[in-house]
């Protein structure tokens, strides 16, 4: 109950109070939404796709059978997307994953996507869902299936222990304790699918690895990945 009241108190708080834009605080003009038309116009796309190689495959070389790897935007440090990702995540601002889903998904449908059958987010453990509300890649994830005209599964994937924000640890570390914290819904059948997993931000790939992984008992499975954001390393 605690939860979605703060969430309607957010919500008329919204309502009432203009909202600057998500990128860059700037006042927004009538017609803009979410984002001031500077921002939309300066947000970094990556320009990857589906068919040829880019960065983010390359993390995943010697580690998991994830066969193609995708990312919208780059994610800098001090930048419009680190601050609407932020709003996102902890500002009760969940419009944003299906703003920035409805682009991304029409980029990526027409430019020769995989057929995929199923689109699965990373899980929030269940506590954490609780607190926040909301699992802020369901949105996007959703429009990317619109998109995309296939099947979108919330609870694909159950994430099992609850574990703390690891931007601290190293990676040797964040992979031993990523180890077994996701498992498949028993009451679904993956065999012979083709697997979107979609993430917020990635930035080494210990999250979608240990996703991955949680499908290494499934036949003939094949799992690809979507992120919103990927860390710039420049
Ligand atoms: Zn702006």
């Amino acid at each position: 109950m605690h939860i979605r009241f703060s969430k309607i108190l957010n919500d008329i708080h919204s309502i009432l109070v203009p909202e600057g834009c998500f990128g860059c605080n700037a006042h927004l003009s009538k017609g803009e939404r979410l984002l001031c038309t500077v921002c939309r116009n300066q947000l970094p796309l990556t320009e990857y796709n589906y068919n040829d190689e880019n960065p983010f495959d390359s993390i995943f070389y010697g580690r998991v059978p994830i066969k193609k790897a995708n990312s919208f935007l780059f994610f800098t440090e001090n930048g419009i997307v680190k601050n609407i990702i932020h709003h996102l995540k902890y500002k009760n601002q969940e419009q944003i994953g299906a703003f920035l889903g409805e682009w991304c998904g029409a980029i990526i449908s027409e430019n020769n996507p995989p057929k995929i059958d199923m689109i699965i987010p990373v899980p929030l453990h269940k506590k954490k869902l609780k607190k926040r509300g909301y699992n802020q890649v369901s949105q996007f994830a959703q429009k990317i299936a619109d998109h995309l005209n296939t099947h979108y599964e919330e609870n694909g994937l159950i994430k099992l222990k609850n574990t703390k924000t690891q931007t601290k640890k190293d990676r040797f570390f964040r992979w031993q304790s990523n180890q077994n914290l996701y498992e498949v819904n028993p009451n679904m059948s993956f065999k012979n699918k083709s697997i979107l997993l979609v993430d917020d931000v990635v930035t080494t790939g210990a999250t979608l690895e240990a996703c991955a992984k949680a499908f290494d008992n499934v036949e003939g499975v094949t799992i690809y990945a979507l992120t919103m954001a990927i860390v710039s390393k420049t």
